[in-house]
């Protein structure tokens, strides 16, 4: 969260009046969309509201990992991490991609059991993830009193500093040929004939033949406006940092009691699971039913709330192409970390990491995650409106999984073979009975 990004605050010269293919948001998944489409040849305009990576993509715990991840996902996350590594390979700047495993640390028996059946499940993949034994999850983090059950390791798996790894991958799409925009907000599309014709920006119209909606929480009110409706919701998180601190991990460690990622400066990123916070807004209502499993699943974890949102940008429902839109109104979703939240945190961290005792935490921040109801990406054409592909609700888990569905974007923006089967990302899966 730490490094600004190098972008001009506001646009310094006119946008194109046509291109190919319109990418909406500039996280890490409308990045990569537009550089792999750059890299093709294709014309290719990428619009942020405020700044690049200015929401979730700069403001997660930068794990990209495969470890864990919903089976649907994995094929996809296997390309996804190939992305990343050339993508680090391409970039003259260091933006932390590390290949030093991620571990999760049981801290009890049912914990390590959660651990081992995921394994199990994983194996027609092949994966480089093991299980380790209690002495060996204590070696890990450097403790050697073999207090915890066991854990879970991925060698293969990486991380970064998605405060400067995003960027970087913009100014690769800008060399690679793409347009790319600050403080461009899409208010609308314009459709022709039941298809996508171009867009409308707080700078003027764009002709284009497809458009890829990677708007992150943006995306349900962007396409409330026109009609039509997406179940995404969602939730606030936050984490922290720290000063410079010994050696503790060689990689992310995941813990129930909190979980760390070494960063380039010598701190670790800090975070929890199960800190998410969930502003009620209308929103909230339409798609109760599709939620209803996640918020059975998850409610202990989650603490709800009647919060700004409820009447802020992202709960406003419509506005017209030539109208200041919400999108305007709010450039970038800044929620406030809760003080005492990162007090408990930073406790609890150093009670499972002795190495972080004395050690200060330097800066705290808080995210918009947007979600869907099975935590499992929309990455798809959307039946009925001919040329939009949507690439959004990724979940909590979609830095390391960005570059992947920025890939499947594309080619389906680009009318390409799609890199893994796509049915698990459809978008009308939730409407099939
Ligand atoms: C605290 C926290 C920890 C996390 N940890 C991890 C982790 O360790 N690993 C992991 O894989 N994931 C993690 N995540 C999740 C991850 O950050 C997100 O899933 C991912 O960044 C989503 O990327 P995105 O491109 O879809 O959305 P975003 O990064 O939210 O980008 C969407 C962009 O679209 C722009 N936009 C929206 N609408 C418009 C419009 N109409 N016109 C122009 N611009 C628009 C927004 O301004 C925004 O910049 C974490 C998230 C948080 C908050």
């Amino acid at each position: 969260m730490n490094e600004a990004p190098e972008f001009p605050p506001g646009p310094d010269r006119p946008l194109p009046g046509a291109v190919e293919v319109v990418v909406i948001g500039a996280g890490v998944v409308g990045v990569t969309a537009a550089l792999t489409l750059a890299e093709w040849g294709v014309p290719v305009l990428l619009c942020e509201k405020g700044r690049i990576a200015g929401e979730q993509s700069s403001r997660n715990w930068g794990w990209i990992r495969i470890q864990g991840r919903d089976l649907r996902e994995i094929p996809l996350m296997l390309e996804s991490q190939a992305l990343w590594r050339r993508f680090g390979a391409q970039s003259p700047a260091d933006f932390g991609l590390r290949q030093r495993g991620i571990a999760y640390i049981a801290e009890d028996g049912e914990e390590l059991a959660r651990q081992e059946a995921w394994l199990a499940s994983a194996r027609p993949f092949q994966l480089s993830s093991r299980m380790l034994s209690a002495a060996e999850a204590g070696a890990l983090v450097g403790q050697d009193d073999a207090r915890f059950a066991g854990g879970l390791l991925t060698p293969t798996d990486m991380h970064a500093e998605p405060a400067l790894a995003v960027p970087a991958l913009a100014r690769l799409a800008a060399e690679a040929g793409a347009a790319v925009f600050e403080h461009t907000a899409v208010r609308a599309l314009e459709l022709s004939g039941g298809r996508v014709a171009g867009v409308v920006t707080e700078h003027g119209a764009v002709a284009c033949r497809a458009v890829i909606l990677a708007g992150g929480a943006w995306s349900r009110p962007f396409l409330e406006n026109m009609g039509l409706a997406l179940p995404q919701l969602a939730v606030s998180a936050q984490a922290l940092r720290t000063a410079p601190a010994p050696a503790l991990a060689p990689g992310p460690v995941g813990m129930r009691t909190a979980s760390v990622r070494p960063r380039l400066d010598g701190g670790y990123t800090v975070g929890r699971v199960g800190t998410a916070r969930f502003d009620l807004i209308p929103a909230a209502f339409a798609h109760f039913r599709a939620f209803l499993p996640l918020l059975r699943e998850s409610w202990r974890e989650t603490r709800i709330r009647f919060g700004r949102e409820f009447f802020g940008a992202l709960g406003r429902r419509r506005w017209r192409a030539d109208q200041f839109s919400p999108m305007e109104q709010a450039r970038m979703l800044d929620p406030a970390p809760d003080a005492k939240l990162s007090a408990d945190l930073l406790r609890m961290a150093r009670r499972v990491y002795p190495q972080l005792r004395g050690v200060p935490a330097v800066e705290d921040w808080g995210g918009m995650i947007d979600v869907t109801p099975d935590e499992v990406p929309l990455i798809g054409p959307v039946a009925g409106l001919e040329g939009l592909t949507l690439a959004t609700g990724l979940s909590g888990h979609g830095f390391g999984f960005g570059p992947g569905a920025g890939l499947l974007a594309a080619q389906f923006a680009a009318g390409r073979e799609p890199a893994a089967d796509p049915a698990p990302f459809a978008a009308d899966r939730f409407a099939r009975p």
